[in-house]
């Protein structure tokens, strides 16, 4: 019964992480998925995590109970307060709540599902052009109709503002925009204050509905709260907005799937009834939540000692991937390779668009066994003291070719 079914293509980027591990080259260098490496290549177990872990596996009340629809609550108020502030008027007004999701992805999907149920079913919804490759299934998945607003100045390399802005006011009006709420992926390049002023007063004069994206926060600047400006920029401006928030990157804890999804509402009330509908949906896709790593985070984000600890962690990997940056650039520079470069040190967070060609990436792979996606995308936490100068040399010979 099965036999029409065709074969769908393998994920891009898991894909480009197999061929990496399966290059016996001792040089190898993996410049694709985004997740934070060490100075000496390995993954990084944060040292707060550790603490915190050894805190929840020690606690004598441990069990493997199911944890409620909803996630943890502890860890569900405290999220909501790590990216809305702790102070913020909308946590204090008892109308922000937060939903414990399988981490970003979860966070998006729940919010894309309660979208398409309860905004009318005509509902576009933006995505820039580029983005994170799951924006656009995701929101398919969920049954909407997904379109693209410019983002990238491929000329400039930088944010093509007029464009952006063009386009959400073209947008029919009560769109769903999905925002990158800080260090973009895959550009590295973030509206300016100024310019999320300028979006959201698009979004106000259209009634679009602001659906952050927040799977890095901290990671850009090293500050929660820097990172988490532009979110509460429009909080504060009085729109009601939900946001996914991973604890993939900023915790290392990518396998262990936590994240949440914050809604702001205008009322306490309205909170309260997209909170019962969430919990119904998540139902119904999950039953609930995994806790380990819910525990994990809830720990740390509830206690002002590893709070702080975690902060000084944050800055450790923000600050080794701004050296990474320098780094590049600088032996760019030496080498005196055709172009400019000066986009890899002002662009921020995980990743750098290089504006390198698809045929000169895939040169990269086959000659030199650089991995990077085939849109020019590299994470910066692939590259160390160790291998920055092979990698530059690399991109210097494939420019030159
Ligand atoms: N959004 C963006 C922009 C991302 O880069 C990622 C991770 N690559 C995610 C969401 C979701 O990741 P996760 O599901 O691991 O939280």
């Amino acid at each position: 019964i099965f036999r029409n079914v065709p074969l769908a293509p393998p994920d891009p980027i898991f894909h480009l992480t197999a061929n990496y591990k399966a290059d016996p080259f001792p040089d190898k260098i993996d410049l694709g998925i985004g997740a934070y490496r060490d100075e000496a290549g390995k993954p990084w177990i944060l040292p707060v995590v550790q603490k915190a872990e050894a805190l929840v596996v020690g606690d004598p009340q441990l069990d493997h109970e199911y944890l409620p629809i909803l996630g943890l609550k502890a860890f569900r108020d405290a999220s909501v307060r790590v990216i809305l502030g702790a102070d913020s008027p909308a946590v204090a007004e008892g109308r922000a709540v937060g939903a414990q999701s399988i981490s970003g992805t979860g966070a998006l999907r729940i919010g894309a599902e309660f979208l398409r149920r309860f905004r009318d079913a005509a509902t576009t919804v933006y995505i820039s052009n580029p983005t994170w490759g799951n924006h656009r299934a995701i929101f398919e998945d969920a049954g909407f109709a997904v379109q693209t607003y410019p983002y990238w100045d491929a000329a400039a390399r930088g944010l093509d503002i007029d464009g952006l802005l063009a386009a959400l006011r073209a947008a029919p009006q009560q769109s769903i925009i999905v925002l990158h709420a800080c260090a973009h992926n895959p550009t590295g390049v973030d509206p300016t204050a100024a310019q999320w002023r300028q979006i959201a007063e698009v979004c106000r004069e259209r009634a679009h509905f602001p659906f952050f994206d927040c799977a890095y926060q901290g990671f850009a600047s090293g500050s929660l709260d820097r990172d988490a400006a532009a979110v509460r920029a429009f909080v504060a401006d009085g729109f009601e907005l939900f946001v996914a928030q991973s604890y993939s990157k900023n915790f290392g804890l990518y396998g262990e799937r936590v994240g949440c999804l914050t809604v702001v509402a205008h009322e306490p009330a309205v909170a309260q009834h997209i909170e019962s509908q969430l919990a119904k949906i998540t139902r119904a896709m999950i039953s609930n939540p995994p806790s380990h790593g819910a525990r994990i985070v809830s720990r740390v984000i509830t206690d002002a000692g590893l709070m702080a600890q975690w902060q000084r962690e944050l800055e450790t990997m923000a600050g080794r991937i701004r050296a990474m940056r320098q780094a590049l650039f600088t032996h760019l520079q030496q080498l005196g390779t055709p172009g400019t470069w000066q986009h890899i040190v002002d662009q921020i967070g995980m990743f750098s668009y290089t504006g390198l060609s698809p045929a000169q990436c895939q040169t990269l792979i086959d000659q030199h066994h650089v991995y990077l996606s085939s849109n020019g995308r590299i994470s910066m936490a692939g590259l160390n003291e160790g291998n920055v100068e092979r990698f530059a040399r690399a991109v210097d010979q494939v420019v030159r070719q």
